[in-house]
């Protein structure tokens, strides 16, 4: 039924060239989200961006509510520049809503058109009463609002204002390398790096034997899902192999800073991957308090390895939000699954809850690391993970 989806998008404090790159970007991020649906065109214009699709309009707008930097989006009824015309249009457009009381909004930045836009408010409101007798009018709060915009080219009218993720398009900040294990809390820190422009890639650990082949899916799975928000539909995944570093740790001379030392060792082989890759930030699911390497202790001493930048979204959130907004992703009930990860296999019955940096450097200097990370990174396997259609 409709023809046009008009996206409304912007950080307000964006000027100058940074808007014009923004909206470069957005486009450019919308039509990867479009690339297998059918529409005729998409353009740029009194700052929004307008894409016309006569069919399968429902499957674009879903496109479109995956696509960081959309702010929220309309169904428009594109209609000649004539009064007859538009009235058919605001019948079909108010047949479908929902509601009791309404109000007519009209713009005209077309001023040959032959009424004003007071004008144009009048003749349509009449026109819906007379038409829909179990209307009235409110102009405060009213339940129906119907858009009329009369420019140059057609008349466009719309009711419906859909909420998108905002945040900006994924690609206008720089890239950042998230620590992706397979569980409830990195998806979600993925998916709030991406809403900020970050483009993203993923370093997970893996511990085959001592982890399955399905753990090693599952986080794979969870890269896909990422991957619909990610700005050109794909995230890179690196896999690293990190059964040696595990063994070697087992036969450590102070188990309960195991955790700490495994912590800090992948961000170290994360930080050497990321330096090599460009990017300028590490990313993980912190969230204060959470376990025992999540204490500020902890996180002090495990930070203290590198002096990249770790971004940590989920700090302050209580495990209740996290869950919530992994269930609004979709990446919940692939979380979920009981594959064992690594941490879980290698955890110390009583890992320490405050390790000190002088006690973790004199556990470490049990081990040649250098060596151990070498071979890691030697042996780190990249994979390119894209998008799933069917996911939701
Ligand atoms: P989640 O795994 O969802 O974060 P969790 O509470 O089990 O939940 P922790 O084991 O405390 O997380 O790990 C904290 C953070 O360390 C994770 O959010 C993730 O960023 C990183 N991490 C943990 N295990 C791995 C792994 N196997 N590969 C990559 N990163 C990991
Ligand atoms: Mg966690």
């Amino acid at each position: 039924m409709y023809h046009t989806i008009l996206i409304r998008y912007g950080e307000i404090s964006l000027k100058g060239r940074n808007r014009s790159k923004f909206e470069d970007l957005l486009i450019n991020n919308i039509k990867f989200a479009l690339k297998d649906l059918p529409y005729q065109s998409i353009k740029k214009a009194y700052g929004r961006i307008y894409i016309d699709c006569s069919s399968n309009w429902e499957a674009v707008v879903d496109a479109l509510q995956r696509v960081f930097g959309i702010v929220s989006l309309s169904p428009v009824f594109k209609t000649e520049l004539e009064l007859d015309a538009i009235k058919k249009a605001a019948q079909t457009l108010m047949e479908n809503a929902q509601g009791s009381t309404f109000k007519i909004n009209a713009r005209r930045p077309n001023k040959h058109f032959p009424l004003t836009s007071m004008e144009m408010n009048q003749e349509l409101g009449g026109f819906v009463l007379r038409n829909f007798p179990h209307l009235k009018v409110d102009v405060h709060h009213p339940q129906i609002e119907l858009h009329v915009e009369l420019r140059n080219e057609a008349a466009y009218l719309y009711h419906t204002i859909i909420p998108g993720l905002g945040g900006m398009p994924v690609g206008s900040a720089g890239k950042g390398f998230l620590l992706l294990s397979g569980g409830i809390d990195s998806p979600v820190a993925g998916y709030l790096t991406l809403k900020r422009g970050v483009n993203l890639e993923a370093v997970h650990f893996h511990s085959y034997p001592f982890t399955s082949e399905r753990s090693k899916q599952k986080v794979i799975d969870l890269a896909q899902i990422l991957a619909n928000y990610a700005g050109r539909g794909e995230i890179k995944l690196w896999v690293v192999y990190f059964t040696e570093i595990q063994k070697a740790l087992q036969r450590s001379k102070y188990p309960e800073l195991n955790i700490t030392l495994m912590r800090r060792l992948m961000l170290k082989i994360s930080e050497r991957l990321a330096k090599r890759e460009n990017a300028l930030a590490l990313i993980t699911g912190d969230s204060l308090g959470q376990v025992a390497s999540q204490t500020m202790e902890s996180i002090h001493t495990i930070n203290a390895v590198t002096n990249m930048p770790i971004f940590r979204p989920l700090i302050g959130l209580d495990k209740q939000e996290i869950v919530d907004l992994a269930v609004k992703i979709g990446t919940y009930e692939t979380s979920i699954l009981p594959y064992e990860d690594c941490c879980t296999v290698f955890v110390p019955r009583n890992p320490a809850t405050k390790p000190r940096i002088d006690q973790v450097l004199e556990a470490e200097s049990q081990y040649d690391l250098e060596a151990l990370i070498a071979e890691a990174v030697e042996k780190t396997e990249c994979l390119t993970v894209t998008k799933s259609v069917e996911l939701f």
